[in-house]
């Protein structure tokens, strides 16, 4: 085992858990054995939320500029020490070194953002009356948790953790099982930036603990980011206990490639999208529909995607389990009468047998009703359905019950404007495979893609973390009492 066994994060402090179960933590890029994972107990997140309310008291009333101030520093710890802790994102997750350091590079761009948030929340003051001021200010919720998946080990918690704390909240998190290295790392650089011991604490576990998340009292938040299954469930259970809910979910992305496309920039797109990854981005292209003869389009596709190695410019996927599904869509799409142009079943890795790669996948003359073309695959693969109109294409992106993205590839400015206007997806690209808005834009889908108000960064995130303060104000008795006063 290359790392020692993981501990829970509480109260500044590495500590064991009650509980005896645990799993192993396996990196895909090799099979072999990283760690054990404690599955924590209710105890534990008792300890958690009981720390992390004691802090809250001092953080919360600490100035935002001051609090920002680890910010700054956290910012220059994730420069100082991106090659580490992108080596952490790969070795875990199993993707490329060049990804990883992409992922570590969003984790500053993230932090970057949360550095700016005291610019942004200034309230609003108004005279509304002679003598009558109202006001309003943020004001953080109090203990909130962040439930995070297994894609991004370091960027999606770095989606909550900034903004969230910077706001003046105290977090508990809880990370996927599957990559729980990271997290342990970005608590040491929190804490070396100088965040006071209890407003970060992880608990790691599975679905236990992510019930306990759910139904804790002395959590005021609960954000999720993961398959749709799961994010309905959290969202329902996190708001039936009357919990302040967003739950990120699943996606299946369209892209609309128009025949008047520029042929190489669309296939480069295409097959970095569908692959980057190993295709396990909630904004990987997933489904293809082409409107018209793209003929030679697909052609170059293919010419991009078998540049795209296993074991090379192409991570593994997450797990043996994984990687069966993977290679089963494809078979079932074949078999259903489906043809596979560019075939990444049986991928293997000298040196690395025990890694589980897919590689690229191109599969042509897909129906909209079959699986490949309506389920998450999250693998690198990418199926391509045709159609003559753009209201076809539109059609079919319209009837998948995700919403995260969509895009069009076309020089036609006002086809690409009505595709924006009537594609059913909270991210919309024009020429853009991955259409993911930067900061200070904020993330989110929509349909089954999200359920709970708002976005889970950016601008919009203060929204989520903070709840607004509505003060009147009157100091000058001369002025009266009037019907609002
Ligand atoms: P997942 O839903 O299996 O797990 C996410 C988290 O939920 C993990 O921490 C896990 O421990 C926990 N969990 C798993 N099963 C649970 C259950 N039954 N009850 C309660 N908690 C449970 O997702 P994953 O496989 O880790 O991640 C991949 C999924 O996440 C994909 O569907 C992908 O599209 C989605 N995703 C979405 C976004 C987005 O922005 N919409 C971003 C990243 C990933």
């Amino acid at each position: 085992m290359k790392y020692p066994p993981i501990q829970n994060y509480i109260n500044g402090k590495f500590t064991d858990t009650a509980s005896s179960r645990k799993m192993d933590v396996i990196s895909p890029l090799d099979g072999n054995l990283l760690s054990t994972v404690p599955m924590s107990s209710g105890k534990d997140l008792d300890d958690a939320v009981k720390t992390a309310k004691q802090a809250f008291e001092k953080w919360s009333r600490t100035p935002i500029k001051e609090r920002v101030q680890v910010f700054f520093k956290y910012k220059y710890l994730l420069e100082k020490n991106l090659e580490e802790l992108s080596a952490l994102v790969s070795e875990e997750n199993g993707k490329t070194m060049g990804e990883a350091i992409a992922e570590v590079e969003k984790c500053i761009e993230l932090t970057e953002f949360a550095c700016s948030l005291p610019q942004l929340i200034t309230g609003e003051v108004l005279e509304v009356s002679k003598g009558v001021e109202c006001r309003t200010e943020h004001v953080p919720l109090g203990v909130v948790a962040s439930i995070v998946p297994f894609n991004f080990p370091s960027m999606v918690p770095n989606w909550t953790i900034p903004n969230a704390i910077a706001l003046g909240n105290c977090m508990i998190i809880k990370p996927s099982e599957k990559v729980p290295l990271s997290c342990g790392r970005l608590a040491q650089l929190l804490k070396e930036a100088g965040l006071p011991d209890g407003v970060f604490n992880i608990v790691h576990g599975d679905v236990e603990i992510v019930n306990a998340i759910c139904d804790h009292p002395g959590i005021e938040a609960v954000s999720f980011v993961g398959s749709t299954k799961v994010a309905k469930l959290v969202y329902q259970r996190a708001t039936q206990n009357f919990k302040r809910a967003l739950a990120l979910g699943g996606a299946k992305n369209h892209l609309m490639v128009l025949p008047d496309a520029k042929p190489e920039m669309t296939a480069i797109n295409v097959a970095a999208s569908m692959s980057g990854c190993a295709g396990q981005r909630c904004m990987a292209a997933s489904a293809m529909v082409g409107v018209g003869n793209i003929d030679h389009i697909i052609d170059k596709i293919c010419e991009e995607a078998r540049k795209i190695v296993p074991g090379e410019n192409l991570g593994a996927v997450i797990s043996k389990e994984s990687k069966e599904r993977i290679e089963n869509y494809i078979t079932e799409a074949e078999q259903q009468g489906a043809k596979i142009l560019v075939d990444g079943r049986n991928a293997k890795v000298n040196g690395k047998e025990k890694g589980t790669y897919v590689g690229p996948t191109v599969i042509d003359y897909v129906k909209p009703d079959m699986a490949v073309a309506k389920e998450e695959i999250f693998g690198p693969v990418i199926s391509i359905m045709r159609t003559s109109t753009v209201d076809e294409a539109l059609a079919i992106e319209n009837a998948n019950p995700y919403g995260n993205a969509a895009s069009v590839f076309t020089q036609n400015g006002g086809l690409a404007r009505y595709i924006i206007d009537h594609a059913s997806a909270g991210m919309i690209g024009v020429n853009v495979g991955v259409p993911v808005p930067r900061e200070p834009f904020s993330f989110g889908g929509w349909n089954e893609s999200k359920f709970g108000v708002g976005d889970i960064t950016g601008k919009s995130s203060i929204e989520f973390w903070t709840k607004l303060k509505k003060s009147t104000t009157k100091w000058n008795p001369e002025a009266g009492i009037n019907w609002m006063s």
